[in-house]
């Protein structure tokens, strides 16, 4: 579904991502993981033409978008729920969940659409009418999430949905991940969670540096010390 082929990101002098390629296919989770720093969120940026990828091929269902504007990107189906939740603080829940849906001219969906996110994350339900910023982390994370989906993405893109979250509220994140997953939803989740994104995600990458030092499947990150240890800090194996 997603190619990317040797794709470089500088930001004048600073090379933060260099010569990656991967792919993600249809159905499938991949977890991108790395360090603070490692070029995680420039990469997937990149995607979406907010990053300045400097060479380097993106494909998405067999069509080349890397010289495409973020706005035709988002229309063949790709979104990205940015980091630190960035939700329409002064709009209500119910406004930023249409505002998820503005590009959409099917109005009855939209409102079924509505229906099913807030039967997905209850908390939004009875928080419907709300300001945004009255929400909790965790509940804005939901919000942003539930944004998102509202586009009728075919690729998701997560940037660290659990930044910031207490324990429970993480795994209520992830809970609520692996529930879209089971409907089919296709995902790019960067994370520094490594644990709770592996128990998740088929296929996982690790960036270092900018480079990819893994691209296999989680199963196999899991079982390789090395690469835990080295870049995750985590026990492998
Ligand atoms: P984190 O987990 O901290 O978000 P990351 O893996 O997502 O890290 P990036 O945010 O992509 O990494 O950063 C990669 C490198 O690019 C870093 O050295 C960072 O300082 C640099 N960088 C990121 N954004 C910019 C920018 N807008 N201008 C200049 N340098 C940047």
């Amino acid at each position: 579904m997603l190619r990317i082929d040797n794709v470089h990101v500088s930001y004048g002098p600073i090379k933060a991502v260099r010569g990656v390629s991967l792919e993600v296919r249809e159905g499938e989770i991949l977890a991108l993981l790395g360090p603070n720093g490692a070029g995680k969120t420039s990469l997937i940026s990149s995607i979406v033409g907010l990053a300045p990828r400097t060479s380097g091929k993106v494909s998405f269902d067999g069509s080349v978008i890397s010289s495409e504007q973020t706005e035709r990107i988002v229309s063949r189906g790709i979104t990205l729920t940015p980091e630190g939740r960035r939700v329409f603080a002064d709009l209500t829940v119910g406004e930023n969940l249409r505002l998820g849906a503005a590009s959409r001219r099917d109005a009855a969906g939209v409102k079924e659409d509505i229906e099913k996110y807030l039967d997905l994350f209850p908390i939004l339900r009875t928080r419907y009418a709300s300001r945004a910023r009255m929400l909790s982390g965790g509940e804005q994370q939901m919000l942003a999430i539930a944004r998102s989906l509202m586009a009728r993405p075919k690729l998701l893109m997560l940037d660290e949905p659990s930044l910031g979250l207490a324990p429970r509220i993480v795994d209520r994140i992830f809970e609520l991940l692996a529930s879209l997953r089971s409907q089919g939803l296709t995902m790019l989740l960067v994370e520094q969670n490594a644990n709770e994104a592996l128990g998740l995600a088929d296929k996982a990458c690790v960036l270092a540096s900018g480079s990819l030092v893994f691209n296999g499947t989680a199963a196999e990150l899991k079982s390789s010390g090395d690469v835990m240890e080295m870049y995750l800090g985590l026990e492998g194996g």
